[in-house]
């Protein structure tokens, strides 16, 4: 099986693509013999190299920024959390309230959408149910 026209044993035909990423043709090698070739061409070669350098220095940067993000939340994590990291009461009523506000928000979205094939409507719906046990008070759903 595999057999391919022409060379002999130790010479067959492999494909594989250009390393560039954004190019990606297919270039044929000869196994076995000669260096293999990365590239399509030279301009490709050069291009490879240029992306490299850039997506490289996009990295980097990117996790300069990450760092500094995280500082940013670190900085405002410790007005809102207490030193072990637990919250403070005022903290926890502040955060039922806003999620309070954004279930009832999420449910006038969902009553008032009628569209029934919606699937992230239906998504919604879900979490809705989901979540409106843990932060809607018992006594205030029975009034409801
Ligand atoms: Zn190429």
């Amino acid at each position: 099986m595999g057999a391919t026209a022409g060379g002999g044993e130790s010479e067959f035909e492999v494909v594989e693509y250009c390393g560039r990423l954004s190019c990606r043709k297919p270039i044929v090698q000869t196994a076995g013999r000669g260096r293999r070739r990365e590239f399509c061409s030279e301009t490709c070669r050069r291009g490879a190299d240029r992306e490299y350098k850039r997506t490289k220095a996009l990295v980097e940067s990117s996790e300069r920024n990450l760092r500094s993000f995280r500082y940013e939340v670190a900085a405002y994590g410790r007005r809102t959390e207490l030193e072990d990291g637990r919250r403070t009461p005022e903290d926890e009523e502040r955060l039922h309230r806003e999620a309070l506000a954004a279930i009832s928000r999420a449910q006038a979205v969902v009553e008032f959408s009628d569209d029934p094939d919606d699937r992230y409507l239906a998504e919604l719906h879900r979490l809705v149910q989901a979540v409106e046990p843990l932060v809607v008070p018992t006594a205030a759903r029975a009034t409801a």
